[in-house]
């Protein structure tokens, strides 16, 4: 996956990180661990709407992000905007082979084919830092999909795990963003409530690792200590074991190929872990089946998704949608999508607008 030419060496000078989305939860905790380390040093940093003045020696806040990073000129890019905004930032980093640092999920999603048709012709490195695909990605060690059985994604479960449909109808987003084991964003974490992150997960593991989605499975895992299950063809099965804290992941893909240390504990074993698995709930939480049906069915359906997605959490949060209507309005928002693929940059961000305003008008007349 990290196509291009051979393995780049940093060892003689710093590596410059552009840090994009760096007031968030990924952002916030990517500063602690360039500040950590002597080879890492911030070059630039985007937020969306706080001020952050000072924190690096280019900072911009809104706009175009590509500007930012063609005045910058970063080793890397740590892509941690939230939602579809980190659109432009993933590609111009794909197409101009500069190594790609993705906590944003959304943009790969949306942008499948184009991002890794991009990143073919850039040739840089496409490092996940979503837990589950970093661990992955480290158990893969670069093997091609022809030797891998399949791919495990473990879930929490969110806060609502083991809940029927009719516990959730009166649920409120300070509900929603209870979460059990991780620390995150509220739109991240309302996804997890409603397993819609585990699904944008099986939609990224399928154009990071070039796997099949048949050969994708999700399981429930509430104590988040197993991120991700390699089974080998071989019937060997390799899982990825840590404590659920994203500074791993973070640290791992901005000192990839070295692994830093972090000030992390490591696991202790002896301490009584549980290591508890089962299928997921697709009727209470049907967001992962919806997503599953548009990452089988291609196109833009899973850009369709997406939005309608950020869309409809977005009305949730704000209390204009009840929680159980998240998955109704992108159900309709796919069944009304046209799916076609998008040939370039203009008819993805058509076929993004398109479900956006589906999503709008379906909830409005709610
Ligand atoms: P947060 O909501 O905490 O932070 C989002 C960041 O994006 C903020 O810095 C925000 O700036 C910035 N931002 C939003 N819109 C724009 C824009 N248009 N231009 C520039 N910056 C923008 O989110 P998280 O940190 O939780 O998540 C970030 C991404 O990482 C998401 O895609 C998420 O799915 C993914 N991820 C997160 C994990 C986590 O543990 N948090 C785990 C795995 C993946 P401002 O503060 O100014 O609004
Ligand atoms: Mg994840």
């Amino acid at each position: 996956m990290s196509g291009g030419p051979g393995p780049r060496t940093y060892t003689s000078r710093v590596k410059r990180i552009a840090l994009l989305g760096a007031t968030g939860s990924i952002g916030r905790q990517a500063l602690e661990i360039i500040e950590a380390h002597p080879g890492l040093e911030l070059c630039a940093a985007a937020s969306g709407a706080q001020p952050i003045d000072g924190l690096a020696p280019l900072t911009q806040v809104g706009g175009d992000l590509t500007e930012l990073l063609e005045r910058a000129e970063p080793d890397l890019v740590l892509n941690a905007v939230v939602g579809f905004a980190g659109l432009p930032a993933t590609l111009w980093a794909l197409e101009r082979g500069v190594d790609l640092a993705l906590a944003n999920k959304e943009s790969l999603v949306a942008a499948g084919e184009l991002a890794l048709d991009a990143h073919r012709r850039g040739g840089g490195r496409l490092l996940p830092v979503d837990s589950e695909h970093s661990a992955a990605f480290q158990c893969l060690e670069g093997r091609p999909a022809d030797q891998v059985h399949s791919l495990v994604l473990t879930a929490s479960g969110g806060p609502f795990r083991g809940r029927t449909r009719e516990q959730l109808e009166d649920v409120r987003p300070a509900d929603a963003l209870a979460h059990p084991t991780w620390n995150m964003g509220p739109k991240i974490t309302v996804d997890s409530a409603t397993l819609a992150n585990k699904g944008l997960e099986l939609i990224e593991a399928h154009f990071l690792f070039a796997l099949p989605y048949d050969r994708i499975e999700v399981v429930v895992h509430p104590s988040s200590l197993v991120h991700a299950v390699v089974r080998f063809r071989d019937g060997a099965a390799l899982a990825h074991v840590g404590y659920p804290d994203m500074r791993v992941p973070i640290s791992y893909a901005l000192t990839y190929p070295d692994r830093a240390a972090t000030p992390l504990p490591s696991l202790d074993l002896a301490s009584g872990l549980t290591l508890e698995f089962h299928a997921p709930d697709l009727e209470t939480f049907p967001l992962l089946a919806h997503a599953r049906r548009a990452g089988e069915e291609g196109g833009t359906y899973p850009c369709a998704f997406n939005a309608a997605n950020e869309v409809a959490v977005a009305a949730f949060l704000d209390g204009r949608l009840p929680f159980l209507g998240i998955a109704e309005v992108v159900a309709d928002a796919l069944d009304a999508a046209d799916g076609s693929p998008a040939g370039d940059l203009d008819e993805l961000v058509a076929a993004d607008a398109a479900a956006r305003r589906h999503a709008e008008e379906a909830f409005a007349v709610a």
